[in-house]
């Protein structure tokens, strides 16, 4: 081999120079492609020492160096060495972005500070190319040794060139391809790890926890009502508060800990090596840097978050099960208020099972239309005289008896159900009113439930216009409840859709108000012509001072608003004089009537 001829070689180099380029293609890893390389010039060039350093432009310094020859100590100090001018030939090459031929670094200015170095390995001269990538940049240096003292020649010049040249290929190849994996695995507004780079890391603590038989969990963590903030601040402000979480939660937490933005307004949080006290105590820590207000565009938006943890490997085995289960985790941790955590638990997984099991049920009785509508009236607070009724969905089930809708409407709401039964429900209320009047009562006020959910649909408006026109139901008569979430989820797509209803003579109230997002400003922009007060103010209303003045304050800016106010929930006399005192028009409660069958309620009104 040492005695190529030319023709030989020519031919040699031409099949090698191949085989580097099919690595390249083949996304082979560098160290792979950089290792052939300076084998196949150490066999081209009989009794070079090659060596290829790659170039770290943000620290200024050589580093990674791949050499078959160089001897280990060697390697070891010049790795990390910084580039500037003087520092022997490969450092002054990149700092001068020029090739630097050393015949003697004995003798030669250049190495003034390191010969000590080559001198005690028996190396002579060093020639070195720097390597720059397809856009001139230098990405690293190409170089070889000889243990006496030489000069190239022109050929062995424009071969080192070539060298260098296929070396720039694949190290900005492989740069190229290692930015592409960057974007596709980096959150673009945050810069953490995508969900999928997080997982792939989280593997991999999780196998190193297995081999160390420690502990790791993680913190599925929600910010609250986010599109509030979105709705209010607008995106720029969403998008910054969002940066600013990310901001906090990696100052205030240890270093050591994987976070991402696992969709939206959800970050997960892995913790190695997890006590129960740390769980706790980083679970605290969490709430309390989150809870600070942020101030943007003069608002303070303040930000209630809720936690779920679940850990490895004592409720969970692998990755997708903790995550799973600290989600589940932590939509329990939001049925116990803001700003909670939840430690996932054997109770929380029957729950799943059960929700699971309750799915496929409702599935089931809606195609076999197992429910029935209870109807509570509603009544005048001065005269007590009944001027409407709400219809409320109960489910017949076969085993369990009356369900009632609190422990279905949420299911039917995450699995999508609720469109056909949020249909079912409107026209059997219609068609039951029709049959009401036709049977000589006086008509009254109809008030249906809509859940935001059902706002999705784009044609809602259009099959709630069928709905009155096949039972003939005056829409003026109509109610349709609408919560603050609703109004909240889908601003501006909403108004339009409730300013439809309205165009058709339906009224909108507005349920359970204040306890999600009561701002004055905020309601003036919908269109609504009923706010019901929730029973949570109505309830407390005779112990809790700040009650009654929260209640009258929803009154008087129903007034000012020209709404008319509802108190629900009115479940003694004395709650319905301080609400008639307040001159609250309507209220619905036990006090009048607790929801009633159809044909009860017939009996009861008649
Ligand atoms: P909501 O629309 O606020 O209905 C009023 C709820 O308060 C009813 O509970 C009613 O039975 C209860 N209630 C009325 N007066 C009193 C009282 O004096 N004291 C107490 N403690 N409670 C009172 P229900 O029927 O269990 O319904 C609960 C919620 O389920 C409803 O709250 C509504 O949000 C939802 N819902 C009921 N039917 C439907 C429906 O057809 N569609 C949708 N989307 N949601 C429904
Ligand atoms: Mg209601
Ligand atoms: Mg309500």
């Amino acid at each position: 081999m040492n005695d190529l001829r030319l023709d030989e070689k020519k031919g040699k180099l031409f099949q090698w120079q191949n085989q580097i380029v099919q690595m390249i293609a083949a996304n082979e890893p560098l160290s792979n492609i950089l290792n052939e390389l300076v084998s196949i010039v150490e066999i081209y060039i009989p009794g070079s020492i090659c060596s290829i350093q790659l170039y770290n432009k943000k620290t200024n310094t050589l580093e990674k160096t791949t050499s078959r020859t160089l001897p280990e100590e060697y390697i070891r100090a010049i790795d990390g060495i910084k580039a500037g001018p003087n520092v022997g030939s490969c450092g002054t090459a990149v700092y001068e972005k020029q090739t630097v031929i050393v015949t003697n670094v004995n003798t030669d200015p250049l190495w003034k500070h390191y010969r000590e170095l080559p001198i005690k390995h028996g190396l002579k001269s060093c020639w070195s190319v720097p390597i720059f990538s397809p856009n001139q940049e230098v990405v690293g240096t190409f170089s070889l040794y000889y243990k006496e003292k030489r000069e190239p020649t022109e050929l062995q010049l424009h071969q080192l060139n070539e060298f260098a040249q296929l070396s720039g290929i694949a190290i900005d190849y492989r740069s190229s391809q290692e930015e592409i994996y960057r974007i596709k695995h980096t959150d673009p507004l945050t810069g953490l790890a995508n969900a999928s780079q997080f997982k792939i890391d989280a593997h991999q603590a999780l196998e190193h926890a297995k081999a160390k038989k420690e502990t790791v969990a993680t913190f599925f963590i929600d910010l609250n009502r986010f599109n509030v903030i979105n709705n209010i601040g607008g995106y720029d402000v969403g998008d910054d508060i969002l940066v600013a979480v990310t901001d906090r939660l990696l100052k205030s937490l240890p270093p050591t800990v994987l976070l991402t933005r696992w969709n939206s307004d959800k970050f997960i949080v892995l913790l190695e090596d997890s006590t129960p006290e740390a769980v706790h105590s980083f679970s605290e820590r969490i709430i309390d840097v989150l809870s600070i207000p942020f101030i943007r565009k003069e608002h303070d938006f303040i930000i209630t978050i809720s936690v779920g943890v679940s850990s490895f490997p004592n409720d969970s085995k692998t990755i997708d099960e903790l995550i799973r289960h600290s989600e589940a985790a932590m939509n329990e941790a939001k049925l116990l208020g803001i700003n909670q955590y939840r430690v996932y638990s054997s109770s929380i997984a029957d729950r799943l099972t059960n929700r699971v099991h309750i799915e496929k049920e409702l599935r089931q009785a809606i195609e076999d239309e197992s429910f029935i509508l209870h109807y509570q009236p509603q009544v005048s607070l001065s005269t007590e005289e009944i001027i409407g009724v709400e219809a409320l969905i109960r489910w017949e089930h076969s085993t369990m008896g009356l369900v009632q809708p609190s422990n279905f409407i949420p299911i039917a709401e995450e699995t999508g159900l609720i469109m056909p039964l949020g249909e079912w429900v409107l026209k059997t209320a219609c068609q039951q009113m029709k049959e009401w009047e036709r049977e000589g009562r006086p008509s009254i006020r109809l008030s249906v439930n809509l859940s935001s959910v059902q706002f999705r649909q784009k044609n809602l408006v259009s099959k709630i216009k069928q709905i009155i026109e096949e039972t003939e139901l005056d829409p003026a008569n109509l109610v349709l409840e609408v919560t603050e979430s609703t109004l909240v989820n889908h601003m501006k797509y909403t108004i339009i859709q409730l300013r439809e209803l309205q165009a058709m003579g339906i009224q909108i109230a507005l349920d359970d108000f204040g306890t999600l997002y009561s701002s004055l400003s905020y309601l003036k922009h919908f269109p609504l012509d009923i706010i019901k007060i929730d029973r949570s103010f109505v309830r407390t209303l005779l112990s809790d001072s700040k009650d009654i003045e929260i209640v009258n304050i929803i009154i008087r800016l129903g007034k000012s608003l020209q709404l008319k106010v509802l108190a629900e929930g009115i479940e003694t006399k004395g709650q319905a004089h301080v609400l008639k005192e307040h001159h609250c028009h309507e209220g619905q409660g036990y006090l009048y009537s607790k929801p009633l069958p159809f044909e009860q309620l017939k009996k009861e009104i008649s």
